[in-house]
């Protein structure tokens, strides 16, 4: 219970003697490699546990409600809300060395993974076996299958595919009191008692250590193309998005970039942009190759015929990572570019992007703020960079950050489409849900964790 017990010599020998050998990080350099992660900001933990067997986590737990110390679970650290850092201490416990393929079932296309494992590499793991696993979050190198069911991870391919959580048949996971429990199924089916796994994807490490996942695997698509096409305005991009979808194309991916992201990458595009607030789609399609290529050469069409000034096809592997360069340099140009940078992604529904699109050069004035704005077109998720150049203007872009996320309310979205609430954005959770929904959550979190030892303080303000 608050206040938390600190981290004494006698606790962490008592956590050496009990966990496997290596486990423990108290050095330095590992405290130091676990107090950030993509986020802005930053927490020391007092003590590092790198799991070397699920009985480390029920150890590391059991003891962490004796002793009353705070554990944070801890994937690949890529998470962009800071939902990882020990903000109250403790201990920060990893997954990352939990990186097993457990097995592969190409019969039943399932393939049982530990959590900790690279979520590229899972999916180099079911392509092995002529298998897909569609979720393709862009930090896919850098993060793990555990922290993305923890955040219930999306990316471009959700459009055509779903997020992280439509991928998970059940979990292996470590209660906060130190039990190991199974849920779901490992079948396609199942509605046996209420939806556990679908309680912990999503949960952000505050219900659960996530040891292990039943993922479910889809046939490989054979083949896939691009495009990019350039607009003279963002109205005429998502009136292509409009077009395209209602006509019956779903993409695999439907990205968008804004003019001031346009204005940093540019130079990267063969031709030249329109004058104004140009705006570029990016555009895949899979499945078997005869069929794509056409599709393709419609989808461009209708496109063309919404508007698109200038058009640029990816039909090979090479072309392809090219023009998706174009969207890899965006994120890193506007930290570059940028003295504060507050990353926040939202989602609307598909018809209200161009409003809101349209409305961000009112807010750039009001909050003396510049917003980048890039996403999935697809999906309504948009993110959103607030920036400026000027460290003394924080306060003023954070109450810009407010009002944005105001809006997107009132145009009936949602204040995070898929980076999570963690700490960067609890203060902002009753904007969105009402006190009577935040009890609930409370109260569920209180069942699960009645000492409140597992990521406490995150989510909820
Ligand atoms: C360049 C870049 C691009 C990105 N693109 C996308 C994107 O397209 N889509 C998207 O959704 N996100 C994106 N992200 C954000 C991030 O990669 C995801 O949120 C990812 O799912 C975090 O996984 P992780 O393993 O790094 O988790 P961490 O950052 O380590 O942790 C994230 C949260 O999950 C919890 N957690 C981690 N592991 C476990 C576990 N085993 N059990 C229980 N809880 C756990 C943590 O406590 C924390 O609350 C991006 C990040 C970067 C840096």
């Amino acid at each position: 219970m608050f206040p938390y017990n600190p981290l004494t010599d006698e606790i962490i020998a008592l956590l050496q003697r009990r966990l496997s050998p290596g486990a423990v990080v108290a050095d330095p350099a590992g405290l130091k490699a676990c107090a950030v992660d993509a986020s802005t900001l930053s927490h020391r933990p007092e003590l590092v546990v790198r799991a070397q067997t699920v009985d480390d986590v029920q150890t590391t737990l059991k003891m962490a409600n004796q002793y009353n110390f705070p554990v944070t679970p801890r994937g690949g650290g890529s998470g962009l809300a800071g939902g990882c850092l020990p903000h109250l201490g403790g201990v920060v416990l990893s997954t990352r060395e939990l990186c097993a393929v457990r097995a592969i079932d190409a019969a039943n296309f399932t393939m049982e993974v530990e959590a900790g494992a690279i979520s590229s590499q899972v999916r180099e793991a079911a392509a092995a076996h002529n298998l897909f696993y569609p979720p393709d979050p862009a930090g896919m190198d850098l993060s793990t299958i555990g922290g993305n069911a923890a955040t219930d991870a999306g990316g471009p391919a959700c459009v055509k595919y779903g997020t992280t959580r439509d991928y998970i048949l059940g979990l292996e996971a470590v209660l906060p009191d130190g039990t190991l429990i199974n849920t779901g199924v490992r079948t396609r089916k199942g509605v046996v008692g209420y939806d556990l796994t679908n309680l912990l994807v999503g949960c952000e490490g505050t219900l659960a250590v996530i040891t292990a996942l039943t993922l479910k695997l889809i046939p490989r698509p054979p083949a896939t193309v691009g495009a990019l096409c350039a607009f003279a305005s963002m109205g005429a991009a998502m009136r292509a998005v409009a077009r395209i979808m209602a006509e019956g194309h779903l993409p695999s991916a439907i990205e968008f970039l804004d003019h001031r992201c346009l204005a940093l990458v540019g130079e990267l595009l063969p031709f030249e942009l329109p004058t104004g607030k140009p705006s570029l789609l990016l555009m895949e399609l899979d499945g078997p190759a005869e069929q794509i290529a056409p599709e393709m050469e419609t989808v461009i069409s209708l496109a063309t015929n919404e508007g698109a000034i200038h058009v640029l096809r990816a039909p090979n592997e090479q072309d392809r990572q090219r023009i998706w360069e174009v969207r890899r340099q965006v994120s890193l140009r506007i930290h570059d570019h940028a003295v504060l940078y507050i990353p926040e992604d939202v989602a609307v529904p598909l018809s209200a992007i161009a409003r809101l699109v349209d409305a961000l050069p009112d807010f750039e004035a009001r909050y003396a703020i510049e917003i980048f704005a890039f996403g999935h077109a697809g999906d309504g998720n948009i993110h959103l960079n607030i920036t400026t150049q000027y460290l003394a203007r924080q306060p003023r872009a954070e109450q810009g950050v407010k009002a944005l996320l105001e809006m997107v309310l009132e145009l009936g979205g949602t204040i995070s489409g898929e980076h999570g609430i963690g700490l960067a954005k609890k203060e902002f959770l009753p904007l969105e849900l009402s006190p009577a929904s935040i009890r609930l959550q409370q109260g569920i979190k209180q069942l699960f964790d009645p000492n409140l030892i597992l990521n406490p303080g995150k989510i909820f303000p």
